[in-house]
Order: structure tokens, then sequence, then C-alpha cells
């Protein structure tokens, strides 16, 4: 993303800077490179500065402060790029695939370790949370399904068929809401998008797991090609993406076009000026 400030000169995600993070706990690169050296594609650290703290709960947890502390889990940075690229829309296909390759084998050793649930996502833009203006992902270890997840999963359940399912195929018979159909996966602006330009990238096969999916690299793909696309349409603008496993995984991309206010964050009704329908028409056409 284009930051006023942005200074590549000091990036600790740039090749030849490895000193600068925590020591990796994973790498894609040349085989038999030592840790922490070039000659890397992509690079998972321990987050320097994560996010969560301890956290009071609602007395649901016998086991005391210990318990609440290890459901906090840890969090790594995916750094997606050993060159300085601000943003997932300038990666390659190659490169994205090894961000999926890369969220994969750590989703796989977090579960090795009593990890449950792991949330990964992508911000980028100081609007958006980014404190880096250098394409990365955050995967978050979770002991738990987080809530807007287990709310998911809770709609899912209810319908007799998959909900993702029954949504994906109306989407593909009316065709105004899909941006891109291709390699398994599709990219469309929801019905019900909370912000203008908010995408959905799934494969259309009901998949559960993304982390031993062959359609993770693929929706990667799509979503980082909707980013371009919104680019075209709106000049750089700050966006979350994430991933909800579990049910019918997906990814989400929200841009944050829009400010969230009393109606949106209070009421939970978001107040969107820009219908999907036109949405997905300047993206497919951007
Ligand atoms: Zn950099
Ligand atoms: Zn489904
Ligand atoms: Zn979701």
């Amino acid at each position: 993303m284009q930051d006023a400030d942005d200074d590549p000169v000091g990036c600790p995600f740039d090749e030849g800077r490895e000193t600068a993070t925590p020591p990796e706990t994973f790498a894609i690169g040349s085989p038999g490179r030592p840790p922490d050296t070039p000659g890397w594609r992509v690079r998972v650290v321990p987050n320097k500065f994560p996010a969560f703290g301890p956290w009071p709960r609602d007395g649901d947890r016998p086991e005391g402060l210990f318990a609440r502390r290890a459901a906090v889990g840890r969090q790594e940075v995916v750094v997606h790029s050993p060159r300085h690229v601000r943003t997932i829309a300038d990666l390659g296909v190659r490169e994205l695939e090894l961000v999926a390759e890369a969220w994969q084998a750590r989703a796989e050793a977090a579960r090795e370790t009593g990890f449950e649930y792991v949330h990964a996502l992508v911000n980028e833009g100081a609007g958006a949370g980014a404190s880096l203006p250098h394409t990365h992902s955050q995967l978050v270890w979770l002991e738990e399904v987080p809530p807007l997840v287990a709310q998911e999963h809770e709609l899912v359940k209810a319908s007799a068929r998959c909900l993702l399912c029954q949504v994906l195929e109306e989407e593909r018979s009316q065709r105004m809401r899909v941006v891109e159909e291709r390699d398994g996966v599709i990219l469309l602006c929801p019905f019900a998008g909370r912000q203008p330009y908010e995408m959905l990238a799934a494969p259309l096969e009901c998949e559960e797991d993304p982390f031993t999916s062959g359609n993770l690299a693929a929706a990667l793909v799509l979503a980082a090609g909707g980013v371009r696309r919104l680019r075209e349409a709106e000049g750089p603008v700050p966006l979350n993406i994430w991933l909800h496993a579990g049910g019918h995984w997906h990814l989400e991309i929200l841009p944050r076009l829009g400010v969230l206010a009393g109606v949106e964050l209070g009421a939970g009704y978001f107040v969107n000026t820009l219908a999907p329908e036109s949405a997905a028409g300047m993206l497919r056409e951007s």
C-alpha cells in the first residue's frame, strides 16, 4: 500500500535483514539454507507485537488464569516475499502458492501443538491495521473456534444443506455478483456485503479444511486478483482479508472504504453505499 512514510530502507521484512525480526519458525527457500539468512521465498517469524493478551472470560474456565493465558495461543507473521512488495495484489501466482503452502505447514504445526484453530489474516494499509507496508499475513493460533466463526458454523449446521453451497449455486446461476470463477474457486461480491466491494472467495466443492485443501492457493490467487481489480477501480484501498475455516471454508475480503460508525458497530446494521451487483460489475471490467 502507499503510505506517506513508506520507506523500504530499514524494512525488517526485506531479504538481507533477517536479524531484524525474531528468529524464523519456518521458511521456504533454497535447500540447505541456514535459518535467518537470505535465500528464502516465504518466511515465517513470531509476531513481535502480538495483539492478544490475557483477557478475562466469563467463568467458563475452572482452570483459572493459566488456562486463560493458554487460550491466547501465539501469533506468527508470514512474510510473503523477500522483495519489498507492498500488496498481495502484486504477488505472482507462484508466490501466492508458497504463501498457501506456508499457511498449511504452520496450521499443521499448530494442530500438533494442541491449537485447534488457526485464524489467518491479511491487513493492508494503515487504515486497516497494517503496521508495515511489506505484504505479509498473520496466523493466530487459537485453542478454540473464534466466536464469529462459531456463529457461521451454527448457521451452516442449522440448514439441511450447506448454506454457502446454496448461495454459490444461486450466484452461479445469476452471475451478476460473480467477479471471477477459475480453477475450482469462485470470487463474488456477497449479496449482504457490509462495505463497498466486499468480496468472498470459496471453493466450489464443499470443503471444511482449507489447510489440507488443494484449493487454498487458487482461492488466494483469486482474492489477490480481486484486490488488484479493486485498485484499478478505486486506487489503493486499505483492506482486511481473513480465512474462515470449517463449515464451507472461504476467504472474506473487506475493503475499508466506508467508516464503521454507531449504526454498524452498535446495531450490527451495515450501511453499504454500493450495491454488490454494481461492485461486481466494476470489478469484472477492471
Ligand atoms: Zn520490505
Ligand atoms: Zn458447502
Ligand atoms: Zn465467513
